[in-house]
């Protein structure tokens, strides 16, 4: 097997692919000369699997933007889609029945209730899943693989709940859910791209 090498920053010795300091003077090795040492042992999976986070770490960029603005807009959207609604059902008693079921409620009370707490429920999900995956983007230069996986499965959680709070009624909406499937996918993959990348060198089959 073949060794390499790069030089410390600070005394200008070789550095060794399974170091964490340097040798001779203790210089921790940092993540750029990690990321220089697995770049040229395994230079071809290195650039696949590092274009494979790149774009993991555009679909986390996606989230938190969708999930944080979107969500605010997307609030005052349904807010105001519902504000017809409501000021019609004012002063209607609650116990009326619906003409047609709406929502899969039945009672003009029950749909007040839904239009008023809908909006509300989105927002409460968005805005948590947009703080949790900032959290995440700030661990994405230390250890990029663990940091989209929790990414994959906070986003898997987050878009299943919605499914269900909110199941998709028209086109757009199925358009909305294939695109959070190409976002988990793509994360998915970046995740695993991430861990291989993260994954340290076995020192003893370096040494064999
Ligand atoms: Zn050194």
């Amino acid at each position: 097997m073949e060794f390499f090498s790069v030089p410390c920053a600070h005394c200008g010795k070789s550095i060794w692919q399974d170091d964490e300091r340097c040798e001779a003077c203790g210089e921790a090795v940092s993540a750029e000369q990690r990321a220089e040492l697995q770049a040229r042992a395994h230079p071809a999976g290195y650039h696949r699997h590092s274009k494979l986070v790149k774009s993991g770490r555009s679909a986390l960029a996606y989230v938190i933007l969708a999930c944080g603005v979107g969500g605010i807009l997307m609030f005052f959207l349904a807010r105001s889609a519902a504000a017809p609604m409501l000021q019609e059902m004012q002063g209607m008693n609650p116990h009326t029945q619906l003409q047609h079921a709406v929502a899969g409620v039945e009672f003009v009370g029950d749909l007040r209730d839904v239009l008023e707490r809908q909006p509300w429920e989105a927002l409460i999900i968005n805005l948590a899943v947009a703080a949790v995956m900032l959290r995440l983007w700030k661990r994405m230069n230390q250890t990029p693989g663990s940091a989209l996986l929790s990414a994959f499965w906070i986003y898997l959680g987050a878009s299943v709940l919605s499914l269900c709070l909110f199941p998709p009624n028209d086109v757009k909406d199925l358009i909305f859910l294939a695109l959070k499937g190409y976002i988990l996918v793509t994360l998915a993959r970046g995740a695993r791209a991430g861990l291989s990348l993260q994954r340290k060198p076995n020192p003893v089959a370096l040494k064999s």
